[in-house]
């Protein structure tokens, strides 16, 4: 329960740019009063990064879903063997890539399953060849996961296998992996062995190299509000030591609905667990911008949250969209949300002007590719039907 004078100290402290604490996060998550939650964040927001939302313009690429772990909540890997299990040879990933050209991207985003047999040296080979194809477009690739478990199956250490990615083309890593950090709940939803400490080598190593990378977090499962808040702040000390994270990125858990593919149900945690509401997803878009004081940004990935709980993300902390996500499959496989799992430009920038930003279009290094009009003021816009998203 948080009272009006507890109220009034965490006001003060946000004003003030003031450093919260554990006790404050959880406090906050613990306030119903959305509306000033939202203030406060967009406070900060504001201060940060005025009335711009960044967006980039990219797409999605999993090499494979065959993966060697079986996490809990991941309905996108597959078995070897088991019927829509998929590897793709360099030459397809090179013929899609191919397929691209003229899309005006900016980035490729690559995540994979753990593949049991495939050797490392197909994954350097497979980003040098898109490279080639796609001369102007980041390379996003690899969570820390996938890093640590290319360590495993070809002896190097992760200084080793970076710098040879960075030499084949890569830019950055991707945020995954992350989860929830503490072990109480981690134990019982992630099946790989990239925990906590890897995690954190691994990005500070990539930040030592000069990458900046996303940091994330699988929020709405078995954790409790404690769990996130001890997330964000080991990501927070982290940050004060590297200063590499460009931006943070609360992914909404997602249940399975039957897949179309084959009817089954991977996820093995909803039995046990609702999803969060949109209440709950724009508290903790609100609670991370307030405690993630030395992230620059933070993000709503639309495919998890719909469309219209993005829009409203704006107000509650949220100054990055993901882009034109042409596939995306781990947690998001040809389900019922009816969220589309594509968007391209005009769309983004009709979602981020009709709530009143000014879009703006970047690169995977937060460099600015475009910026656009301020929204027309809504009394002119009225006579413009409006348009509705889910
Ligand atoms: S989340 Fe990643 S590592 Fe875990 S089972 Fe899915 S693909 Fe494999």
């Amino acid at each position: 329960m948080v009272d009006a004078g507890l109220k009034r100290e965490l006001e003060a402290k946000v004003y003030a740019g003031e450093r919260l604490s554990r006790e404050d996060g959880v406090a906050l998550y613990e306030c119903d009063d959305l509306v000033w939650l939202g203030r406060l964040a967009h406070h900060v927001r504001t201060e940060k990064n005025g009335d711009r939302v960044m967006f980039n313009v990219n797409r999605h690429l999993n090499l494979t879903n065959v993966c060697s772990a079986s996490c809990a909540y991941c309905s996108f890997q597959r078995k070897p063997g088991e019927k829509d299990a998929y590897t793709m040879r360099v030459e397809e990933a090179v013929r899609l890539a191919q397929q691209m050209e003229g899309e005006q991207l900016t980035e490729l985003h690559i995540v994979n399953g753990l593949h049991p047999t495939l050797p490392w040296k197909y994954y350097p080979r497979v980003l040098r060849e898109l490279k080639a194809v796609l001369p102007n477009v980041n390379l996003k690739a690899f969570t820390a996961t996938e890093i640590h478990w290319f360590e495993k199956i070809s002896g190097l250490p992760a200084d080793q296998i970076l710098d040879e990615l960075i030499d084949a083309g890569l830019e950055s890593l991707t945020g995954g992996g992350a989860e929830i950090f503490d072990w109480e709940i981690r134990q019982h939803i992630v099946d790989h062995a990239t925990h906590w400490e890897d995690w954190s080598r691994i990005h500070r190593l990539a930040h030592s190299k000069g990458l900046k990378t996303p940091s994330t977090m699988l929020y709405g499962h078995i954790e409790e509000p404690r769990h996130r808040v001890d997330h964000v702040l080991r990501l927070r000390e982290l940050q004060d030591e590297t200063g590499g994270f460009q931006v943070f990125i609360p992914l909404r858990y997602q249940h399975d609905f039957v897949d179309s593919a084959d009817g089954k149900i991977r996820n093995r945690i909803q039995a046990q667990t609702t999803m969060a509401s949109p209440a709950e997803s724009l508290k903790t878009f609100a609670v991370s911008r307030l405690l993630f004081d030395n992230v620059p940004h933070v993000k709503c990935f639309w495919v998890m949250h719909g469309l219209s709980v993005a829009q409203l993300s704006l107000n509650f902390g949220v100054d990055d969209l993901d882009g034109s996500v042409v596939e995306y499959k781990i947690t998001h496989d040809a389900d019922s949300y009816g969220t589309p799992n594509t968007m391209h430009r005009e769309d983004l920038l009709t979602l981020i002007q009709d709530a009143g930003f000014q879009p703006v279009e970047r690169n995977t290094r937060y460099e600015i590719v475009r910026e656009y009009d301020a929204p027309t003021p809504l009394a002119e816009r009225r006579s413009v039907p409006q348009q509705i998203w889910a």
